[in-house]
């Protein structure tokens, strides 16, 4: 066997259970659910871009599909299947085998099967690629929000890029928090369960990857309205001080949260706390769709920030 292919069965090769045919043939066989549609998506990370290239290889196997599952979510789809292209500068079997481990018990938490992939030499560089179910024509979108929609987030703000603010040495937490940030950065939850109980709630849902403002202004761009949003009701890890100018940036705009912003009518509001019982995830209510093409944020002080088109990088009191 070529030290490729003892790679691929060694590390990528595990049972499945949604395939007619999984790895080893030029192609995966699947067959898909009648009345559904196919999600599909795709993410890239490469090493120095989006990772440390001495980063615990079980976080990155785990995270590497934790991405993708989010974005499954915020579709409202059942992930199913996924493939993994990983280009590798060298065949070290403790990191493969670590990284295998994190990404299948990823995968096997969400039940979805690895069917395929591809490996080859190169700077350390890892796309996995999703695909999901979704019943025909209910897949939340990004363009659905309406003026007089709630705007709700899943989860906690902030806590990856405390993080990552840690790791680069420019913030200093106590043991307990920084531990719940780091897990937030390395092992994100993909909201995958909340995605599909949106599915006939929610008029529009992104997952925050780039930070609260960036996503959120992707669903007014679509949409083709405006948002207000009361930064008191954003919801943060209470270790994180807003008046803090770093830390409101972090929770505002900082990335790699892979929680759900999503739009529902107001209608709904009574059915999505009790979803937040039923899912022991809190959903917080930070604002309405407007009709005024712009991103308002409220602050703690009573004035408003606005956001500009370059996003996290300005945002200026106007009053
Ligand atoms: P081909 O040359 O036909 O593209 P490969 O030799 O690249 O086939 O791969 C052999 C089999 O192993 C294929 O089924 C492919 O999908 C699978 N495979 C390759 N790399 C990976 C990987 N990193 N993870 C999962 N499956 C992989
Ligand atoms: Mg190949």
């Amino acid at each position: 066997m070529s030290p490729e292919f003892k790679l691929i069965h060694q590390h990528f090769t595990r049972p499945t259970s949604h395939t007619t045919l999984s790895v080893g043939d030029d192609a995966a066989l699947i067959r898909v659910s009648e009345g559904t549609e196919l999600a599909i998506s795709a993410d890239m990370l490469v090493a120095g871009t989006h990772f440390f290239s001495n980063c615990d290889a079980y976080s990155l196997g785990w995270k590497s599909i934790a991405v993708n599952l989010s974005d499954m979510a915020a579709m409202g789809a059942t992930p199913k299947w996924a493939t993994l292209a990983i280009a590798l500068p060298e065949i070290n079997n403790d990191w493969l085998h670590a990284f295998s481990k994190g990404f299948f018990a990823c995968a096997k938490a969400f039940d979805v099967d690895l069917i395929g992939g591809d490996t080859t030499r190169g700077p350390l560089t890892i796309s996995v690629q999703i695909m999901g179910e979704v019943n025909f024509g209910e897949a939340i979108k990004r363009s659905g929000a309406k003026v007089g929609d709630d705007i709700w987030v899943s989860g906690t703000l902030g806590d990856a890029a405390m993080a990552l603010a840690e790791l680069q040495g420019k913030l200093v937490l106590p043991q307990e928090a920084s531990a719940q940030c780091a897990k937030a950065l390395h092992l994100p939850q993909a909201r995958v369960k909340l995605g599909l109980a949106l599915s006939h709630l929610a008029t529009s849902a992104i997952d925050i990857s780039d930070g609260l403002l960036a996503d959120l202004g992707h669903i007014l761009e679509k949409s083709n309205v405006g948002a207000a949003v009361d930064l008191q009701r954003v919801p943060h890890s209470s270790f994180a001080d807003l008046r803090d100018k770093n830390t409101l940036h972090m929770v505002l705009a900082g990335g790699d949260d892979y929680e759900l912003c999503f739009t529902a009518q107001s209608t709904e509001h009574a059915k999505i706390r009790r979803l937040a019982q039923q899912l022991k995830l809190p959903i917080s209510h930070i604002g309405n769709i407007t009709p005024h093409k712009e991103l308002v944020v409220l602050g703690i002080d009573g004035n408003a920030l606005t956001i500009t088109e370059a996003g996290f990088d300005h945002f200026n009191a106007i009053s």
